[in-house]
């Protein structure tokens, strides 16, 4: 099989797998993800939960997918600037990031999900089209708020099922005391 076969078979295999689980990757297998929710156990004086500009700065994420994902190859495509070297590696601002993400880790839940993967973001537009989904059964929910304390990501569980910020870690669902956040593949009892 030559490199280009490959790489396309890769593609049409992430597609397919996001198209059926959305961001579930995020939550459950990367090692990104893992070392950050370790980092956070450390104990440290301050933890922050969310903070006032909180959501603006998520949005630099995007901006990470838009030069990452169209400006760049766009450019390179053009000739303006030379393509990637696939021997060189990620960037160096990306590793900058990643090792500034793993310190802030320690006071604050999963930084470089929040802020800056591209590969989640990328894979978070599928939640709210994948055939696994996130339900919150609202005859069930006392709106006791235990999901919103765990949640990883530092959203409102029972309000923002299969939201984009969502990585299906499944914690919420985990802590529930009313078994109130649901999950599966039948789409026509667990929908939007
Ligand atoms: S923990 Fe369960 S019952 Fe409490 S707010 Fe979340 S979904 Fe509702
Ligand atoms: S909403 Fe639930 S599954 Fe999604 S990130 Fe928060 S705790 Fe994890």
């Amino acid at each position: 099989m030559n490199s280009e076969m490959l790489h396309w078979g890769v593609l049409i295999v992430l597609f397919v797998w996001l198209i059926i689980a959305g961001r579930l990757f995020c939550g459950k297998v990367c090692p990104v993800g893992y070392a950050q929710d370790l980092i956070f156990k450390i104990p440290f004086f301050i933890k922050v939960k969310t903070f006032k500009i909180d959501k603006y700065i998520r949005l630099l994420k995007y901006l990470n997918v838009f030069i990452n994902f169209l400006l760049l190859p766009v450019l390179a495509l053009l000739g303006y600037i030379a393509s990637e070297n696939e021997e060189a590696g990620p960037p160096k601002i990306i590793l900058i990031a990643l090792a500034a993400s793993m310190v802030f880790a320690v006071i604050i839940r999963r930084p470089f999900c929040k802020y800056i993967c591209s590969v989640g973001t990328l894979s978070s537009l599928f939640n709210k089209f994948s055939f696994y989904k996130y339900k919150t059964l609202n005859e069930k929910c006392i709106q006791c708020e235990v999901c919103v304390k765990k949640c990883k990501m530092d959203i409102i569980p029972y309000t923002m099922k299969n939201s984009f910020e969502c990585i299906r870690c499944g914690y919420c669902k985990k802590v529930c005391p009313k078994g109130a956040i649901i999950t599966g593949f039948n789409t026509q009892k667990i929908e939007q």
